[in-house]
């Protein structure tokens, strides 16, 4: 019986179409810029998002180091939320890497940072500060419930930054799961930012990569900087095919990880013994706690482990189940019998 793995979206194989795209791809050196594969996948980002070009990236981290070190200059300040991926799970890179100096404001439970949270930490010209170039904000919002961030938000913000003459990053790694849960367009949720990183590789299962999207000017310069960091690729073309067939194929079926997720949640929070916040289950992303008087959360999680069930443990006691398409309803329904079996 092959295992119910719930730790993330990242886990999805790569379809049947993906695997023969992939195999029959047309390829050449994409240094030179010659990969026809390749450069039809950025057309294609560039299309969806409506920014003047894209550039193909192997992962999400990388999309945002080089999308930040073509916006800010060494000593620059970047504000970005307390609980964003680029300031918790991102290596610091940032600063290592380009000597700029990240700014944290709270994350509110739905993943937004507020206007006057954002208004406190932007820099005057006084000659002890370093200056605010950009603001990066998360959509959907991982550590926030999967949390997405709506359109009127994201023009607020705009609005906020162009006062201010900032310059806005978003990291959407899962920017498709926001577009889909707020049945808005794509290019709609990203036309207020200047920079948006989305994820090939998660919900939308294509085994590798990411994809940067800006203006031309930016991507010129993100193109440079991927060279610099060693992600100028050869026949990366095979890559770009699994991807080309993400974006075509996969997106509507995030509908569905969204529903199982709903349903998933919906059985957790009648367990007694586990605590979860419904109204924050808009996506593909299911945050809950373990507050049970007999049983500890090692014993859970070796609990599901014995039934093939795997979830990962963010914080002590605090579980994150993530939707995808590998996800069965008849899983679902077998991930809360187990827990309920464990818990009653
Ligand atoms: C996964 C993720 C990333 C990074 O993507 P990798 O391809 O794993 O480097 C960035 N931001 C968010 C919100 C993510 O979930």
């Amino acid at each position: 019986m092959p295992s119910i793995d719930l730790r993330s979206d990242t886990v999805t194989q790569p379809t049947e179409a993906m695997r023969s795209a992939m195999a029959e791809a047309q390829v050449g050196d994409d240094v030179f810029g010659e990969d026809p594969t390749l450069n039809n996948l950025e057309a294609m980002a560039a299309r969806k998002t409506e920014k003047e070009a894209a550039i193909f990236v192997p992962s999400g981290t990388m999309g945002n180091l080089i999308s930040i070190l073509a916006h800010c200059a060494r000593g620059d300040e970047v504000i970005l939320g307390d609980r964003s991926h680029i300031f918790l799970n991102e290596v610091g890179g940032m600063s290592a890497l380009g000597g700029i100096h990240p700014h944290i404001v709270p994350n509110n439970d739905d993943g937004t940072l507020a206007l006057d949270a954002l208004e406190k930490v932007v820099r005057h010209t006084d000659i002890h500060y370093p200056p605010t170039r950009i603001i990066c904000l998360e959509n959907t919002h991982n550590y926030c419930q999967g949390a997405p961030l709506p359109l009127g938000y994201m023009r607020e913000v705009a609005g906020f930054a162009k006062k201010h003459s900032l310059g806005i990053h978003l990291d959407g790694a899962r920017i498709f799961n926001a577009a889909v849960a707020l049945n808005v367009d794509v290019a709609s949720l990203v036309q207020h930012v200047d920079s948006v990183m989305f994820c090939l590789s998660k919900g939308l299962s294509a085994p590798v990569g990411s994809l940067v999207c800006g203006t031309k000017q930016f991507i010129l310069k993100a193109r440079k900087l991927r060279k610099m960091v060693g992600g100028g690729m050869r026949q990366a073309g095979h890559l770009a095919a699994a991807g080309r067939v993400a974006l075509e194929n996969q997106i509507e079926p995030l509908k569905k990880d969204h529903q199982l997720a709903r349903q998933l949640a919906q059985g957790l929070a009648d367990i007694t013994g586990l605590e979860l916040n419904l109204e924050q289950v808009k996506t593909n992303i299911i945050f809950f706690k373990l507050n049970h008087p007999k049983v500890e959360p090692e014993a859970f999680l070796s609990h599901l482990e014995s039934e093939k069930i795997k979830i990962l443990m963010i914080d002590p006691a605090v579980f994150r189940a993530v939707l995808h398409r590998e996800i069965s309803q008849e899983q679902i329904v077998k991930v809360l019998s187990v827990c309920r079996a464990c818990l009653d």
